[in-house]
């Protein structure tokens, strides 16, 4: 049996085993909602999923014509979906903890994975569902760049933002609080100057959640469809961008897996990128 829960801990579910399917999607709704590169579900019999708590604290989009995502009101991690038409639930297998009894079998929706993200694992790759898959997956028309701007925005298009200029660095976090707050393998975020960055539209839809025993960390999340958005830090004169909001490429890629130390058990890191037990020497 696996536990699920957000970075709050408002919302507590369980899933029981076999799990039957685990994949990472590239699709644009879950590079959004997510904020991150991809996003990891561990798949269950509906039979064995059940809330424990917090279920009158999850917030429910309609992505899409037949699909709804939901999340946490309070810290944004995205929630579980019980699919009852397929006699499953779905799980962020960053959420769960305890046995999964299964590894990630493949990549799904590489067709419209995000150009900064390179895939170096071995696992079969598709460009949409995996066969034998009727979920949904929808991607938005692409945003044709403009010189010196990168532009994101949420899920539903109620916030938007751009950049100006090059960042400073990228780096993939494996810590549990990126985690359990992106409810993905680990987080990719790119880092600006303060001044670089401006909200375009929807500043007063975002809602943060600062994990109350932490100096900084802190998530920023669309309070109507979920997405993860950049989150300007004052005291830091930085601006954290989730890079599965970004709609241009930024332009730059991972420089290190950090906190690797906390990373999930099921995710295997590959490629040459390197790799930081916690953080990266100054
Ligand atoms: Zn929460
Ligand atoms: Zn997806
Ligand atoms: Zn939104």
């Amino acid at each position: 049996m696996a536990k699920g829960r957000c970075l709050c801990g408002a919302l507590n579910y369980e899933l029981d085993g076999p799990f039957v399917a685990m994949m990472h999607c590239h699709c644009s709704m879950c590079r959004k909602q997510h904020g991150t590169g991809f996003a990891t579900f561990a798949i269950g019999p509906i039979a064995g999923f059940r809330w424990i708590s917090g279920e009158d604290r999850l917030v429910r989009y309609q992505s899409s014509p037949k699909g709804t995502r939901s999340f946490c009101s309070i810290c944004g991690s995205a929630g579980p979906a019980a699919m009852p038409e397929y006699g499953v639930a779905a799980a962020p297998a960053a959420s769960l903890s305890g046995e999964l009894d299964i590894k990630p079998q493949s990549h799904i929706f590489v067709g419209s994975k995000a150009p900064w993200y390179t895939i170096t694992d071995t696992l079969p790759l598709h460009d949409a569902y995996p066969p034998g898959v009727g979920a949904e997956g929808v991607n938005r028309p692409a945003v044709t760049p403009r010189p010196g701007i990168t532009e994101g925005s949420c899920l539903c298009g109620d916030i938007a933002y751009e950049i100006t200029g090059t960042p400073a660095r990228m780096m993939n976090c494996h810590c549990s609080r990126c985690r359990l707050g992106r409810a993905a393998a680990h987080a990719s975020n790119v880092f600006y100057k303060l001044d670089q960055f401006r909200w375009v539209r929807g500043a007063e839809k975002v809602t943060e959640y600062k994990v109350p025993d932490a100096k900084f960390h802190a998530v920023a999340f669309c309070s109507r469809c979920g997405s993860k958005v950049p989150r300007p830090s004052p005291e830091r004169g930085i601006v954290v961008v989730p890079a599965g909001s970004l709609d241009t490429d930024p332009g730059i890629r991972a420089q290190a897996h950090i906190f690797t130390a906390d990373k999930a058990p099921w995710f295997d890191i590959t490629g040459a990128t390197p790799q930081f037990a916690a953080m990266p020497p100054a």
